[in-house]
């Protein structure tokens, strides 16, 4: 299997059999980083972290020159709800999640913003930017991201401008930053096919590139704007295997790690990694 040692790529693994064997699954598959949940995403329980295996895993990274990985936090956290016993339930994820991360630094943790159901948006970007006024801490060794978000319903992140805001009422400025997820964008409105540079000349003037920290890449069933957030294999879908071949080596983002979470297993997604290679080689 060809290693990448130009890009960083991987995708969405299962850690249900443990760190290490999902490094390995993960370089099996042609991969130099990855993505996984700490916990059942759409529900809250978590087995307690084995240290052991957590210490091997980074033992493996290091060992085979893996890019920075990311967790991805439950579907189910919601900081920014009306209620407040979710609200809560959500921070208590998240110091959970960061203190499992503690175990791995260096690396990224990242979210969706969240729901604000009938609230005001100012009100939920309080609300998500309050949280993690309240759990980062300076001795943390992850960065939390945010994720760029399709804008269905009352999503909030919908755009980089939302982003912006929240970033803005954050106190530990070095402790956050973004993951731009390339369906969610074309979602949300932003002609990535058409219009790469105008996409990330509005990120660079809302949010500021250098907060770009990690790249979900995937393309979407649905139209520019359509605010679905429905993922495709690359190629399969409205964006197209020339736009997303744009993405990974456009010179301000090639350097960053890109994890697929497209609909399919890890024999998949190590299919479409080598197509993506054999095209932009
Ligand atoms: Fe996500
Ligand atoms: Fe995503
Ligand atoms: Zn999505």
């Amino acid at each position: 299997m060809e290693t990448t040692n130009t890009y960083s790529l991987g995708a969405h693994l299962s850690c249900a059999k443990g760190f290490l064997h999902m490094g390995k699954e993960a370089k099996g598959a042609g991969m130099n980083t990855m993505q996984f949940f700490l916990r059942n995403p759409r529900g809250a329980s978590a087995k307690p972290l084995d240290e052991t295996d957590a210490a091997a895993l980074r033992a493996f990274l290091t060992e085979n020159d893996f890019a920075p990985v990311v967790a991805h936090a439950p579907y189910t956290l919601n900081p920014c709800s009306p209620d407040d016993r979710v609200r809560e339930l959500a921070g208590e994820m998240l110091a959970d999640d960061l203190r499992r991360m503690e175990h791995l630094p260096g690396n990224f943790y990242n979210f969706h913003p969240g729901s604000r159901l009938k609230q005001p948006p100012d009100t939920a970007v309080d609300a998500i930017a309050g949280l993690l006024n309240r759990l980062l801490t300076p001795e943390m060794h992850t960065t939390v991201l945010l994720e760029t978000m399709a804008g269905k319903g009352s999503e909030v992140g919908g755009s980089f401008s939302e982003l912006r805001a929240i970033l803005d009422r954050v106190d530990l400025q070095d402790k956050v930053g973004v993951c731009l997820d390339t369906c969610h964008v074309w979602d949300a409105g932003y002609d990535i096919a058409e219009d790469l540079d105008g996409m990330l000349e509005k990120f660079d003037r809302e949010i500021g590139l250098e907060k770009l920290c990690f790249v979900h890449l995937n393309d979407s069933l649905n139209p520019c704007g359509s605010h679905k957030d429905r993922h495709a294999l690359l190629g399969k879908g409205e964006i197209g295997m020339d736009a997303l071949c744009r993405v990974v080596t456009h010179p301000r983002l090639r350097h960053l790690p890109f994890v697929l979470e497209t609909p399919t297993d890890t024999a998949g997604h190590a299919a479409e990694i080598q197509m993506l290679l054999e095209q932009i080689r």
